[in-house]
């Protein structure tokens, strides 16, 4: 059934859920007026609007100049496009996205210190070098994927399949040994439901609870725990997998460290599922902004200076196929490069703005993707998806692909971590790679025999990124960097209070254009 409904005509209050509603806005207006639709009845928080409600009028005949088309580089190109601004996005690679970059094969880079990689993935398979998973509270993120038609699929980010792993001894008798997940969530829970149970039918509870209040708890107890109705002791569930195993020991979990890792709701990155992905990859996004936006992006547009005076910007930038430089100039100009980039080049800034960005620091995050000749984890382990928790192997998040099941290859994600943990920025890529087999294969032994190759994106060696998302900025440096500097505005992830999300890029390209179109409006 249609949802569309005529403009001009308000649908019966008593005929329509909210549902149909927010559908009936989105089928008109697109994604925005069902964001505005949403604010109204209180679904969304409190971020910057979008601009594109807040657009009065047509600005006069008024150019800006974009710096870089990642995130909010393109985000804001896009919106001003709409407002109707002449603007022009400068991006110095080949590519549009920075860290949204999806790896595939033929994609290369040549690290700050020599060593070229050139992926020779299959066709069909990739890494997410950065961005690889949207919470699905991010509504600028998620809004963009529904009006640019990016279609989306669940990430998996955590699956009672998967793996712990301790390999220090001195944590008693489960080190060395793979355990799921869900055998150390089954006997947790197990263990401690039947003490408490224990413990309330022998009155050693004392809790403000009526005798009836105490039965339910018992009750829920039972049920959740998988005890015996009868002796209140835990039988570990078929589903807790094992066969007839015994359940480990509630002593030898504790002190396995894995205890602390699991808690009754989910609190890994990326917050509550359900937890996105764009089909075929985080690049998805940038590639839909730039369909959108046509010639409006200049690429292998290296941006070398940026002046400015009373009138106008003035930017330079060496056109990377011929080496010759070009200009650029606007009224406005809007820098969406990263802040470590920023720091690096000749730019008329006050000497307050100027401290705010060379004190803004990043992460050295880094990310290694390993194509295996067979998807072993499904196959063998019965893993879709989600993480191995082995702190102790210094992988940092070694995950496996919630993307194209059941097919042949797959790409793991063999280390997301900091770029020094165990000394792997110092080492050449191979000793990298060398690292992550030796460690992974306690774990699955068939790494070495599976494994095909591998791409490392360790982003403080990477040209024009020279480090991975910002570190969020302290209020008042929050305050400077989201301030006009005469004609500069900065609108970089790294000017918000995300900055290691794309949904912070976005908020921050949403109040850039917000700001400049008021006071264009303003005259
Ligand atoms: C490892 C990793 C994991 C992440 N995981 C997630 C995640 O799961 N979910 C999530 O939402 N976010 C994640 N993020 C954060 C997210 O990727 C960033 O916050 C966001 O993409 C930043 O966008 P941006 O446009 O501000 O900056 P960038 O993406 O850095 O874009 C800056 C652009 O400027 C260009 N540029 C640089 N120098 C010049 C120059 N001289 N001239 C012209 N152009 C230039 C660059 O090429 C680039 O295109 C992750 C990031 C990393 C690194």
């Amino acid at each position: 059934m249609s949802t569309r409904v005529p403009l001009g005509v308000s649908p019966s209050p008593s005929l329509m859920t909210r549902r149909d509603v927010l559908r009936a806005f989105g089928a008109i207006g697109g994604s925005s007026l069902m964001m505005g639709a949403m604010s109204a009845c209180g679904l969304m928080g409190t971020s910057t609007p979008r601009p594109a409600l807040q657009g009065q009028g047509r600005p006069p005949d008024t150019r800006v100049i974009v710096l870089g088309a990642g995130i909010s580089g393109l985000a804001t190109g896009y919106e001003l496009g709409k407002l109707g601004y002449d603007y022009q996005v400068l991006e110095a690679r080949e590519w549009v996205g920075g860290l949204c970059w999806t790896v595939r094969r033929g994609a290369e880079h040549t690290e700050v210190g020599g060593e070229r990689q050139v992926c020779d993935f299959d066709e069909g398979q990739y890494l997410n070098a950065g961005a690889w998973r949207i919470p699905n509270d991010d509504e600028g993120v998620l809004g963009y994927c529904r009006e640019l038609d990016v279609p989306l699929e669940l990430f998996v980010n955590w699956s009672d399949a998967n793996y712990m792993w301790e390999e220090n001894p001195e944590r008693g008798p489960l080190a060395g040994r793979r355990v799921r997940l869900r055998e150390v969530k089954a006997d947790l829970w197990g263990s401690t439901t039947e003490l408490l149970a224990k413990a309330m039918e022998q009155g050693q509870i004392d809790a403000p609870l009526t005798e009836e209040d105490q039965e339910l708890l018992v009750r829920f107890l039972v049920r959740a725990g998988y005890l015996d109705s009868d002796d209140l002791v835990y039988r570990p569930p078929r589903l807790r997998g094992s066969g007839n195993q015994d359940p480990y020991d509630l002593s030898a979990l504790l002190n396995s460290g894995f205890a602390t890792q699991v808690r009754s709701l989910n609190a890994g990155t990326g917050g509550p599922h359900p937890v996105f992905q764009p089909i075929g990859g985080m690049q998805q996004i940038p590639l839909a902004f730039q369909r959108a936006m046509g010639d409006k992006i200049t690429l292998q547009a290296e941006v070398q200076s940026i002046h400015q005076t009373e009138d106008a910007v003035r930017v330079v930038y060496r056109d990377t196929r011929t080496g010759r430089e070009h200009e650029e100039i606007g009224d406005y100009c809007v820098c969406c490069l990263p802040m470590s980039i920023l720091q690096g080049i000749d730019v008329d800034l006050s000497p307050a703005m100027a401290n705010a960005v060379n004190e803004s620091g990043h992460s050295n995050s880094a990310k290694m993707g390993l194509q295996m000749k067979r998807r072993f984890w499904e196959e063998d382990d019965g893993i879709f998806g989600g993480h191995l928790f082995a702190r102790s192997l210094q992988l940092g998040e070694f995950s496996y692909p919630s993307n194209d099941y059941f097919t042949e290859k797959g790409v793991l994600l063999g280390y997301y971590g900091g770029g020094q943990t165990a000394g792997l920025g110092d080492m050449p890529v191979q000793g990298r790679i060398e690292h992550v087999l030796t460690q992974a294969s306690k774990v699955h032994p068939q790494m070495r025999e599976e494994f095909e190759t591998g791409y490392c994106v360790w982003w403080d060696k990477v040209p024009y990124s020279l480090g991975a998302y910002g570190r969020t900025p302290p209020p008042e440096r929050l305050q400077q960097l989201s301030q006009a500097d005469g004609r500069i505005y900065l609108g970089s992830a790294g000017a918000s209070s995300q900055p290691a999300w794309i949904e912070g890029g976005i908020q921050s390209a949403w109040r850039s254009v917000e700001t400049l179109h008021e006071r264009v409006m303003q005259g």
